[in-house]
């Protein structure tokens, strides 16, 4: 298995890709280019179209998400929009999705909503079972490692060698890892889908997604769908995305160090009935965690006494957004059962941001202490 350190030298080459590239007098920065036309006289050949075809400034996010996952890669207006593009490229009427019970719910509303009703047999299953039966008949197998918010773990090599044996492919929704964190593609999976609105953009201010793949034909028909649903990344997004990837490593290491200081106050904290982190050496995703990750992420959940605590707990700390969506600089925190996720109604998703470790949980125990 090829692990990845997330301080490799390849993440400053990723700083100077576009430098290394440059004409004299060329701006540093990249440009934002918002133009749907090309100056185009005679033949078009390899420029630009037309600005759902192509743009320049996603060209050069792409070379950078490309030099992330190691493979290409294609930019998408939102998480739901990569994942619907993954899926769409590689399901037909007739085929067999096996989808997490307990991952991102959209993804499952999209399967049950509009793909079976096209004619593709959609299966769900939890996560911490999600091996069990086989895989046999299943032509896609779409995971999610750590589930969110549930934080339960598959065993990547060991699922995507067992697809491919029976035929299928596999996709990875590598949301709340990021490519830093863990890398599905070097464990086997065939197709990564990330939602870059989280941690990859960093700053809650955008919502983007992408679609990776080492398999050249699944990439076309991905390219293929991108062009004709029309489902593009604005130049603006993809401009703010490459911006804050330009920080993912500084951002992701700090938030990270500190999701594990937190970790291990709060499972002493008497406030917490329950956590779960997969950096905790007791967490039920820890062994998974230790074999197929770099980092053990951001992200951690808390059971709290009551419901009532845990919105107290979440509007009382003033370091905390009680916000929906995670991976930004600001640490944010809610209660998952507000939408409907099968959790624990006291059970809190925390994603814990860039706030100096210390500071913020201080502010967290205080908070803890006066429920
Ligand atoms: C947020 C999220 C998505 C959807 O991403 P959007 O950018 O909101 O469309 C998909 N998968 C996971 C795991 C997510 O957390």
């Amino acid at each position: 298995m090829i692990k990845t350190d997330p301080r490799t030298p390849r993440m400053g080459q990723m700083l100077h890709l576009r430098g290394n590239a440059l004409d004299k007098g060329d701006p540093v920065a990249l440009p934002l280019t918002q133009s749907s036309m090309f100056h185009l006289p005679d033949a078009p050949e390899d420029h630009a179209t037309y600005g759902r075809v192509d743009n320049p400034t996603w060209v050069h996010l792409e070379h950078v998400l490309s030099h992330l996952e190691d493979a290409p890669c294609l930019s998408f207006p939102s998480g739901m929009a990569a994942i619907s593009a993954a899926l769409f490229a590689t399901v037909e009427a007739g085929s067999h999705l096996l989808v997490p019970s307990d991952g991102y719910y959209v993804t499952r509303l999209l399967a049950d909503r509009f793909l079976s009703r096209l004619g593709v047999v959609v299966e769900e299953r939890p996560t911490t079972a999600f091996s069990e039966g086989g895989f046999d008949g299943f032509d896609v197998v779409f995971v999610e490692s750590p589930s969110n918010p549930g934080l339960d773990m598959i065993d990547l090599p060991a699922v995507a060698t067992a697809v491919r044996n029976s035929g299928g492919i596999t996709i990875a929704d590598n949301t709340t890892m990021t490519p830093l964190g863990q890398r599905p593609l070097d464990l086997g999976v065939d197709v990564v889908v990330s939602s870059d609105t989280k941690a990859m953009g960093g700053h809650s201010d955008m919502l983007m997604g992408h679609v990776a793949s080492r398999d050249a034909a699944i990439m076309e028909r991905v390219a293929e769908w991108r062009k004709v649903s029309g489902a593009i990344p604005g130049p603006h997004e993809a401009w703010l995305l490459h911006r804050g990837l330009e920080t993912l490593d500084v951002r992701f290491d700090r938030m990270c160090a500190s999701a594990q200081v937190l970790a291990e106050r709060l499972s002493s904290h008497p406030a917490v009935k329950q956590l779960r982190y997969p950096g905790l050496p007791n967490d039920p995703s820890h062994a998974l965690a230790l074999a197929q990750t770099n980092r053990f992420g951001f992200l951690l959940s808390l059971t709290l006494e009551s419901e009532t605590k845990a919105d107290a707990f979440i509007n009382a700390c003033p370091l905390l957004r009680p916000a929906t969506s995670f991976g930004g600089v600001h640490s944010s925190a809610e209660r998952r059962a507000r939408w409907g996720d099968d959790v624990d109604p006291a059970f809190v998703r925390l994603s814990v941001g860039c706030e100096p470790v210390e500071e913020l949980w201080q502010a967290i125990e205080v908070s803890l202490n006066a429920l």
